[in-house]
């Protein structure tokens, strides 16, 4: 059965505080907002990690690192990345591709989309074209339309390494 593709798809969110670092898909923003968390709180690195765990019929993130253990506060999201892709690795997987969208009012993500793209590239072991990310606004809609959150949504294609 390895060999048929698996779609995984992952969410999160997190709320925005003044003074935190913004990290976003492994690209650092200069920001007088960023995203509350545990580790780093890099909500697009977060739910791709979640969609391609899913995918590969793994534990969560969440159960993967606890927020709870003091070896994952501060941590950069790139570490859970690398984790996940040995775990994929193991069970004769590989990424396929990558599509992601991350809900927000800050910061602005047009100018630095290609930068985040070759980010997720290299994070995930694939080629530029195969990984994509697109900013929305909220809106002036719920929480992340008044800017005190922000959401990412990633879906993760996987097939045979
Ligand atoms: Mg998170």
């Amino acid at each position: 059965m390895n060999d048929l593709p698996r779609i995984g798809l992952g969410i999160d969110v997190h709320r925005l505080a003044p003074g935190r670092p913004c990290m976003v898909a492994g690209v650092r923003f200069d920001a007088d907002a960023g995203p509350l968390g545990h580790s780093d709180g890099d909500a697009v690195l977060h739910a791709a990690c979640d969609a391609v765990l899913g995918a590969a019929g793994l534990d969560d993130l969440g159960t993967l690192f606890s927020d709870r253990d003091a070896i994952n506060k501060d941590r950069p999201s790139a570490d859970f990345c690398r984790a996940t892709m040995l775990l994929v690795k193991d069970r004769g997987l590989r990424v396929l591709s990558l599509d992601c969208v991350l809900e927000t009012e800050t910061p602005k993500l047009k100018a630095r989309r290609s930068e985040m793209r070759a980010s997720l590239a290299n994070l995930f072991a694939l080629p530029v074209d195969r990984v994509n990310i697109k900013g929305k606004t909220g809106e002036k809609v719920d929480a992340i339309g008044r800017g005190e959150a922000m959401r990412a949504t990633v879906v993760a294609l996987l097939g045979p390494a």
